[in-house]
Parts: C-alpha cells; sequence; structure tokens
C-alpha cells in the first residue's frame, strides 16, 4: 500500500500476487471427513497460478453432486462465480442435492477472494458486523433436568443463543399422550400431515410441563430456538405451539414440511412465536412462496443447500424486504461454518448461525483461521477472518486422521486424501436447460 495515492504510479497501489483475469480451474480433488450422516466432502479447485479454493459438499451428502460439476468448470476463471453459479445450478435442488453445486460456490468466492486479495464477505457486499452469533444445537435428553443442566452448560461456554428438540417423544411415554402412537417409529419418513399422529391434550401437557423445567434452569435471558416437533399435521402444530408460547421460544423450527405454504401461513398467524424454516430449501425462487405469503418469521436456509454464499446473500436481502430475519442452519466441517460466517457478516437481518460439532473434540482441529489464534468458537461467536477467500488453512494431518472409510463410497470417487479424480474430467452430456 502506499501513503499518497495520488503521488504514486497505480502499480504500487494493486496486489500484482495473482492476475485474476487469466485465472483457469485445472482440478477438483475431494477429501471426505466423517462417517455416516456425519461425512463431510471437502472440495479443492486447483488453478493455473497456484491458488487453491475450498468449498463442502453438504452434511450426509455425496462428494458424486460435487465431482459432476468437474467436466463443467475445467479452464474457466473461477472469478465469474455469477456465470459458472447459472451454469452449474441446474445440477443442483433441494436437500443433499444442492451439496454440489453449493461447495463448489464456496470454493469459487474463496479462489476470486484469494485472487483479488480481498475476504469471501467482501464480495458479497461488506460486512455488517465482525463477529458471528453461534448458536448451539444440543442433542435431546428424556430428563428435563438433564436437558436444562445442558443447555446450561453451553452457557457457561459462551453460548448466547440455544436450541433443542421439543417434539411428540416428550408426550410419548405417558400413557393416553399420543394418538396413533402405533406409527410413530415407522413413520419418520412421512410427511407431517399424511401419518394421523396427534398429541393429546395430556400428552402436550407433558410438553409444557418438559419445557418449563428448561427455562426454570436457564431462565428467560437466553433466546431458546426449538426443533423437531414430530410428524403431524398443521392443526395439532397450532395447538402445541399456543401451549407452548407462554415460554417466549426463539422459534419453531420446521413443525411441517417447507413445501406446504398455505399450512405455514396458517400455523404463523395462529401461534404468537416465530416460526422457522428453510433448511433443505435450494435458491431463492424455493424460498419465494414463503416470503411473498409472509408465511414464516425467520427464514433459515443452509447455505450448503440454498445456493452458496452470494445466493444465501440474495435469499436474505429478499426477507428483508419482507421484515423475516435469517438464521443459518450449519451443520458441517469447519469449511462450510467459515463460508457462512463471511455470509451472514455481510446479512443486515441476520440473527444467529447454528454449530451442530461443538462437542466434536476433532471439529477445530480441521482448519487453522488465517491471522487468528485458538478455538474457532470463541465465547459463543466466530471471529470474521480478514485474510483473503474464506481466510481458512487445511490442517490436512487432522483431515487425513478423520477420513470417511465406508468402503461403498469409493467406486464413485477415491477414497483418501485429494486424490486425482481423472474419471471425472470429460463433459459426456447437452447441458442446455432451455429450447
Ligand atoms: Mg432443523
Amino acid at each position: 500500500m502506499v501513503d499518497n495515492p495520488g503521488e504514486s504510479s497505480s502499480l504500487d497501489s494493486v496486489n500484482t500476487a495473482s492476475s485474476p483475469s487469466d485465472l483457469r480451474i485445472t482440478d477438483m480433488r475431494i477429501a471426505a471427513v466423517g462417517q455416516g450422516n456425519w461425512r463431510w466432502p471437502i472440495i479443492k479447485l486447483y488453478t493455473n497460478q497456484g491458488l487453491v479454493g475450498l468449498g463442502e459438499v453438504r452434511d450426509g451428502a455425496s462428494a458424486r453432486y460435487a465431482l459432476m460439476l468437474k467436466s463443467r468448470l475445467l479452464g474457466e476463471n473461477p472469478c465469474d462465480i455469477d456465470r459458472l453459479f447459472r451454469k452449474i445450478k441446474q445440477f443442483g435442488g433441494h436437500g443433499r442435492l444442492g451439496g454440489g453445486v453449493c461447495g463448489v460456490e464456496m470454493a469459487l468466492c474463496d479462489l476470486a477472494g484469494k485472487a483479488y486479495g480481498v475476504p469471501a464477505y467482501m464480495l458479497a457486499g461488506g460486512k455488517y458486523r465482525d463477529k458471528i452469533k453461534v448458536y448451539a444445537d444440543t442433542p435431546s435428553l428424556k430428563d428435563p433436568e438433564e436437558m436444562g443442566k445442558a443447555l446450561k452448560g453451553r452457557m457457561d461456554r459462551g453460548f448466547e443463543f440455544l436450541k433443542m428438540d421439543i417434539g411428540a417423544w416428550i408426550a410419548e411415554p405417558h400413557e393416553g399422550g399420543v394418538v396413533n402412537k402405533a406409527v410413530m417409529a415407522e413413520s419418520a419418513s412421512v410427511m407431517h400431515p399424511f401419518t394421523g399422529i396427534q398429541v393429546s391434550d395430556y400428552g402436550i401437557s407433558k410438553m409444557q410441563e418438559y419445557v418449563e423445567v428448561v427455562r426454570n434452569i436457564i431462565g428467560y435471558e437466553v433466546p431458546l430456538a426449538s426443533d423437531h416437533f414430530g410428524h403431524m399435521g398443521v392443526e395439532n402444530c397450532i395447538r402445541i405451539g399456543k401451549a407452548l408460547d407462554q415460554f417466549t421460544l426463539a422459534w419453531y423450527e420446521d413443525m411441517i414440511p417447507w413445501q406446504f405454504v398455505d399450512q405455514w401461513k396458517r400455523l404463523k398467524d395462529a401461534v404468537e412465536t416465530p416460526v422457522a424454516t428453510g433448511e433443505d430449501i435450494y435458491l431463492k425462487e424455493g424460498f419465494e412462496p414463503l416470503v411473498d405469503a409472509r408465511a414464516i418469521s425467520v427464514a433459515h436456509p443452509d447455505l450448503a443447500t440454498s445456493g452458496g454464499i452470494l445466493e444465501t446473500k440474495r435469499i436474505a436481502d429478499y426477507c428483508y424486504e419482507a421484515g423475516i430475519s435469517v438464521a443459518l442452519h450449519q451443520a458441517g466441517s469447519p469449511v462450510v461454518a467459515m463460508a457462512n460466517v463471511h455470509c451472514a457478516a455481510a446479512i443486515d437481518n441476520f440473527v444467529a448461525l447454528e454449530m451442530h460439532s461443538v462437542d466434536n473434540p476433532w471439529w477445530d482441529d480441521l482448519v487453522d483461521v488465517v491471522g487468528q489464534d485458538g478455538p474457532m468458537i470463541q465465547d459463543g461467536y466466530i471471529k470474521l477472518p480478514e485474510a483473503p477467500g474464506l481466510g481458512i488453512e487445511l490442517n490436512e494431518e487432522a483431515i487425513e486422521a478423520h477420513l470417511n472409510e465406508e468402503p461403498t463410497n469409493f467406486s464413485v470417487y477415491p477414497g483418501g486424501l485429494f486424490k486425482p479424480t481423472d474419471e471425472w474430467d470429460s463433459l459426456d452430456a447437452h447441458d442446455r436447460a432451455w429450447s
């Protein structure tokens, strides 16, 4: 940098370490970390200038969703984020199917930031905050006293925003608590309106008792969101919601599937607690019906499904105009967590970012944050990095120590640490989505 730009040649004031206009993608490789649904395929996009971009396929999704995009990205300039996103977005979808497109988008933002010498949040329009509030999901415990203590433990670690599950499982052990109880186990994959499950008034009173015990332990000054109510129709959700309104919860999450906009509107209008959904919705156009109908209070996109950093910023802006706040769902490795941090920094109407791994002892080992010491999450916040791109470097020893070991995955991509993926180099499809 120069002291007085007016007296200097322009070359002194620009970063000449990279040549963004000539940057090209040369390779994509994967290292999948973790097991089962807690499997995080980490993406590396390589370039002709030595810059490497990091991204991540959504938790529990197949790495092939990203690898099938490789042939569409080779030779492209990663700084053309918007054009490349439009090129590949037809190969994403709701839920885990969005994982490949979004993982690539993060890596493009990492590369463009590195090429320009700016942190990724600047690509999304700059920041509204320097540290990002994290909310800790906490696994369910049957005993409400134990649950309250577990949440209190989160508060003692500095978390200022909490979430717990309040499900029909609380009513289920009590005789007469749940109607059509016999199908509860088998209805896990049946959409809510179609199970015939209801919670009786008695069962709802048990749910009230549970939340009351928890609230008495943690108090009312910390926001407490709620999730995983069980698969029941909207009428039952309204009865439960009204009964729990007295506990001033931060939101009722995914009480019914996001697809049923009319039912969301009905729920939102009937209860006096904010209602939230969105972790499985792909792209802004997926959120528009819920926002247009003013059917939610809080949008809850997962950046690894919703379209990556820039599309999620667009979703948040759309919500802002409707007076809807945004909390970010997140259940991945520190790579996707940091992509969320940059996006959250750029969102005016942001509330909090979810963390599912605060009890995982090796989660923090997977990356180093450039220019920062200590754990990524400190006192319930993540400090926004100012280094170029996502501002993280992989700790490859830790990645290698926790590589995915499920052999079924290796038939579609090589296991191990960022091994060659040449079999995905050739394009064998005509991609045009219109005629
Ligand atoms: Mg959820």
